[in-house]
């Protein structure tokens, strides 16, 4: 019996493949660098919303956060920001972390990092121009990074790139039943990652999100757990 070396070959270049895979979409991975996915105070969540600002939900959002004195952080995507520049400074007045989810909200893992770079610059400009505001924490698009991600967050002058632990998969219109089920399992340390709007349009129906805060903000607040920006909350950064 021969064995052709090509089958190892393969097999190794597979391998490599699955690593990089898992590098990039798997939110604990610190294989692309350090990562922010904790806060690192477990009296604390650190709840952050995605893809907005979104006319249709996020000011309601704002509303419910306002009673109960409640920050949170919500990362933009360029265009939304320059359709809703109002939206997007009362999201900064009311005392909310503002960060970068790119301008046009592309998976970055296989782009330049000339186009991950102009992705990134493009919807800092909107954020400054409607807040005055320059962020400071970057999250990628589907939570896909990319090895050069990091380095080119840094070199921009940011905090750094901020994933979850905890995701509500709230992403699909659906009925608020399910997501109040998967934030059972949040807590105070944990980074839990929701959608105030939808990345394929500009006024994305969210309000399962709504229904599902509305449950859980009383709730927790009961627990004593309180509710920080990414700027207030002591964070703990993980390297791999
Ligand atoms: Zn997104």
């Amino acid at each position: 019996m021969t064995i052709n070396p090509a089958w190892f070959a393969s097999g190794g270049v597979c391998a490599a493949g699955g690593l990089f895979a898992w590098g990039a979409l798997a939110p604990a991975s610190q294989l692309f660098g350090r990562t922010l996915r904790r806060v690192d105070d477990a009296s604390r969540m650190a709840i952050t919303f995605d893809d907005g600002p979104n006319p249709t939900v996020t000011p309601r959002i704002l509303e419910l956060f306002d009673r109960y004195n409640a920050k949170a952080t919500f990362f933009l995507i360029g265009r939304n920001v320059r359709a809703f520049p109002g939206l997007a400074r009362e999201i900064a007045e009311r005392g909310h972390t503002i960060g970068n989810h790119t301008e046009t909200h592309p998976s970055l893992t296989f782009l330049s990092a000339a186009r991950i770079a102009e992705e990134l610059e493009r919807c800092d400009d909107a954020i400054m121009a409607a807040t005055g505001k320059q962020p400071r924490w970057m999250r990628p698009p589907f939570g896909y990074r990319s090895p050069l991600l990091e380095g080119i967050v840094r070199g921009r002058g940011g905090a750094g790139v901020a994933m979850w632990n905890v995701a509500a998969r709230d992403w699909r219109t659906q009925s608020p039943e399910p997501v109040i089920q998967r934030l059972r399992r949040a807590r105070g340390g944990d980074i839990v990652l929701l959608h105030d709007g939808d990345h394929r349009v500009l006024e994305g129906k969210r309000g399962h999100v709504l229904a599902a805060l509305e449950y859980w903000l009383p709730r927790w607040r009961g627990a004593e757990i309180q509710f920080a920006n990414l700027d207030e909350a002591q964070l703990k950064t993980q390297a791999g």
